[in-house]
């Protein structure tokens, strides 16, 4: 190609095409020209559309945003940001201020918990952390000046169920607001803004996104001027994310719906299957009849149980250990959500800092485990853990 401008000028256009691609094109670009400074006034003051710099938007994340925005049915554009806890953090530290109190899930992500019971302190922002299963106790945590109540429709790693319905019109009569982390659930199993949240979270890193490879959140509100306050919030804080991370987590997001659906059909099967196995003495599964909150849980996730399976083998950390050792081709890894089966373990990693006699108030044991299930053949990953349980017995 011909070009007789000094070789510093960079070009302004790709070349053109009467054809386009099919894919997004990625954009990496970190700033953005105008044409003149009453154009820039132009997009300063709203009046045009025009990205400035990256860190402000950019193409690749309002792409990714659209999207799940529309599995969300978001009424205002969602924001995504560098990781699920930087979307955490908007919320948390984006819409509150000292005199504050927040009311938290006690079983939350762990760093949110952490958000809770250091950071938002530290600030002067009180916190409390209550079952999000019982309302009452919700209710009774309530004060003049609690602003946000924080919770996970099904909670990590006992696989409780929250009483979503009742806090949603808790939520509604005292004017707090519901903010619901739907990175378990996900859109295919739980419409959180259709159940009454007023502002949605996900950790994209994990099932939308789906490969273990790009870490983002997303964040989302009902109202288009708290919206507006977190979106400041993540740019003027430096959480916004990278655009090749975007454009890796639209092209996961594309197989999401395949991949939930494969996964939660292979989850159910296992439940059933590790329920069966000697020295499995509990399988958590929200469809099984023994799951103390199955009919919430039929009637909040309209039927989709999600993918992930925790269960408890006898033996104590020796069974432990012997199982992830035999538990051939499965990562023994802290995460959720990958094309491939991973294994956690709250006593070693999640709940490490817990006493044990904390952990068994929560129902977990040395002999507790919890599957994210992914995408392998059922039957092999049936006989994995048949393998793997029978290992662990000695
Ligand atoms: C992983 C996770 C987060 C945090 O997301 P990151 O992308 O790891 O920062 C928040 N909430 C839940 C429920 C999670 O599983």
């Amino acid at each position: 190609m011909k070009n007789d401008k000094p070789s510093i000028m960079r070009p302004v256009s790709l070349p053109s095409s009467a054809s386009h691609p099919v894919v997004t094109p990625l954009s990496p670009s970190v700033v953005y020209a105008s044409e003149t400074p009453d154009m820039l006034d132009q997009q300063y003051d709203g009046d045009l559309h025009g990205y400035t710099y990256s860190r402000e938007g950019h193409p690749n994340a309002d792409v990714l945003a659209g999207r799940i925005d529309l599995m969300e049915n978001a009424p205002c554009g969602g924001i995504v940001t560098s990781s699920g806890m930087a979307a955490v953090s908007a919320v948390l530290l984006g819409l509150t201020q000292a005199g504050d109190h927040v009311i938290g899930g006690n079983q939350l992500y762990g760093r949110s918990l952490r958000l809770m019971s250091d950071d938002l302190p530290r600030l002067g922002i009180a916190t409390s952390m209550v079952d999000p299963g019982d309302v009452e106790a919700v209710r009774a945590a309530l004060r003049p000046e609690t602003k946000i109540i924080l919770v996970e429709v099904v909670s990590n790693p006992t696989l409780r169920v929250a009483d979503i319905t009742g806090l949603a019109a808790l939520a509604r009569e005292t004017g707090v607001l519901l903010v619901l982390d739907n990175t378990f659930t996900t859109p295919r199993a739980f419409k959180a803004f259709d159940a009454g949240a007023d502002i949605v979270i996900h950790s994209i890193t994990k099932l939308l996104a789906g490969h273990s490879d790009v870490m983002l959140g997303y964040v989302a509100a009902k109202d288009q001027d708290i919206a507006d306050r977190m979106r400041a919030f993540v740019v003027t804080t430096g959480m916004t994310p990278s655009p090749f991370d975007c454009w890796l987590a639209e092209r996961g997001l594309l197989s999401f719906e395949l991949r939930f659906d494969r996964a939660q059909s292979t989850a159910a099967r296992l439940s059933d299957h590790l329920a069966g196995l000697k020295g499995v003495h509990r399988v958590i599964y929200p469809s099984r009849e023994d799951h103390p909150d199955q009919a919430r849980a039929a009637a909040l996730l309209n039927g989709q149980f999600c993918n992930m399976v925790s269960f408890e083998i006898n033996g104590g950390r020796t069974a432990a250990n012997a199982f992830t050792r035999a538990a051939q081709g499965l990562n023994f890894a802290p995460t959720l959500g990958d094309v491939g089966t991973t294994i956690s373990h709250p006593a070693s990693s999640s709940h490490r800092a817990l006493s044990a006699q904390k952990r068994a108030e929560l129902g977990m044991s040395e002999g507790f485990f919890r599957i994210s299930v992914g995408l392998e053949d059922p039957d092999v990953l049936c006989a994995v853990f048949s393998d793997a349980v029978a290992a662990s017995q000695g």
